[in-house]
């Protein structure tokens, strides 16, 4: 019997699993995908992550990757209109592809048992911990643990959703990610987001010289235009031109084309649903404001000590489960709030304007704006 499962080993289940390892305990990670993978993500790791990391004893990690760094934000809306924000520090740009397959291995090499290519499709509770029930191609498998984390990010099967009966949003409802890498486009150490009428393009540098192209819209924007990746890029181009002369110089990787439908901003946070949950598991962080990577290492790191405390005895699992769904709120609710209005509005036609005018005349309003969706402050 493991002391502890982490189910997924995205930001916050691989640092979670290297935490505990590293406390003694004997964890299994489990993850579907085989890694290095290209995952949708803007890639842009805020300032607030590198404290984080630091706290969880992954700086190093992470920085060995050679991330790209930016300060500076600059918007742009279809009429053109600019606005640039100073970030609260240095950022850094940096692919999922090396990320998670540095995290996974750092969660190896601090005593994780590490299982990719395991689905797993279920947990259910004993009076000594939980059954945790997984799927590898045709072959299903059990394991036990005295405890469970569920670090499966979005659309998990249907027995890790955070609340399995809850009615689902209608597709008309969600939202549709794609992200591409460029080469040979010219890089200044900022992140542009080219704002459209139902979503936007973020465009920042990654290690290696590379631009990652991650962009988020409706459904409803995504159909209207052709509904495939290359036909909605070609749409944003028409809508907003700033972005139409940015690409022309980059070259195109196809290789590292993913796409993401489904993606859910409005589901209701659940910590804890029979188990703890941690990272984009809890809720979607809303992805324009660029800070859910740090959200979801922040998340394990609440958890991390709560679950130390409650292997070794020195609290009951209801304990475990109550201080982290009050530690959980007070931290990300406020920010919650705050990035899923201004996602909300920035991707309105005719709002988007008026709010990059206010800025550009309030430059303080704009760098609050921005502080306020930060949960990691
Ligand atoms: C379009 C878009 C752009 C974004 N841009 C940014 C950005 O620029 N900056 C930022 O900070 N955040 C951004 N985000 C948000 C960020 O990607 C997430 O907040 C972050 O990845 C959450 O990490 P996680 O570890 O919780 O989940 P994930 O990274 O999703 O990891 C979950 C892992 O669990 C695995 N898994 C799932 N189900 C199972 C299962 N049943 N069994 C085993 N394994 C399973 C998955 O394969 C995956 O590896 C963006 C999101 C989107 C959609």
């Amino acid at each position: 019997m493991y002391d502890c499962i982490v189910v997924g080993s995205g930001l916050a289940g691989s640092s979670l699993a290297t935490v505990l390892s590293r406390q003694g305990w004997h964890v299994l990670l489990l993850e579907r995908r085989h890694l290095p993978q290209h995952k949708v993500c803007g890639e842009f790791l805020s300032p607030e992550a590198q404290a984080i990391l630091g706290g969880l004893g992954l700086y190093d990690t992470v920085a060995h990757l050679h991330p790209a760094t930016m300060d500076m934000a600059r918007l742009t809306t279809p009429a053109g209109l600019h606005l640039h924000v100073q970030l609260p520090g240095q950022a850094w740009g940096v692919s999922r592809f090396a990320l998670d397959a540095a995290l996974l291995a750092a969660a190896a090499e601090a005593g994780a048992t590490v299982r990719t290519g395991i689905t797993v499709t279920g947990t259910t509770p004993t009076s000594s911990g939980h059954i945790v029930a997984a799927r590898c191609g045709q072959d299903q498998l059990t394991f036990t643990a005295r405890a469970v984390v569920v670090a499966c990010g979005r659309n998990p099967v249907p027995a890790l959703r955070p609340v399995p009966d809850a009615p689902r949003p209608t597709i008309a409802q969600t939202h549709i990610g794609v992200k591409c890498h460029y080469t040979n486009l010219a890089m200044p150490p900022q992140v542009e987001l080219y704002l459209f009428p139902g979503g936007y393009v973020g465009l920042s540098p990654v290690e290696d010289g590379r631009a990652n192209l991650c962009l988020l819209t409706t459904h409803a924007a995504f159909t209207a235009a052709g509904a495939s990746a290359e036909a909605m890029l070609a749409a944003v181009c028409h809508w907003n031109q700033a972005l139409a002369r940015r690409l022309q110089e980059g070259t195109f990787l196809p290789d590292t084309q993913v796409t993401v439908a489904s993606v859910d901003l409005k589901q209701r946070a659940v910590p804890w649903n029979g188990v703890a949950r941690v990272g984009d598991a809890v809720t979607m962080i809303p992805p324009l404001c660029g800070d859910g990577m740090a959200m979801a290492l922040r998340s394990a790191q609440l958890c991390a000590p709560l679950a130390h405390d409650f292997l070794r005895g020195a609290c009951s699992l209801a304990g475990w489960e109550e201080r982290y769904r009050q530690q959980w709120h007070r931290t990300f609710d406020p920010a919650m709030r705050v990035g899923r209005m201004l996602q909300a509005a920035l991707i309105q036609p005719g709002v988007h304007d008026m709010l990059l005018l206010l800025g550009n005349i309030l430059p303080p309003l704009a760098r609050t704006a921005v502080h306020t969706t930060r949960a990691t402050r």
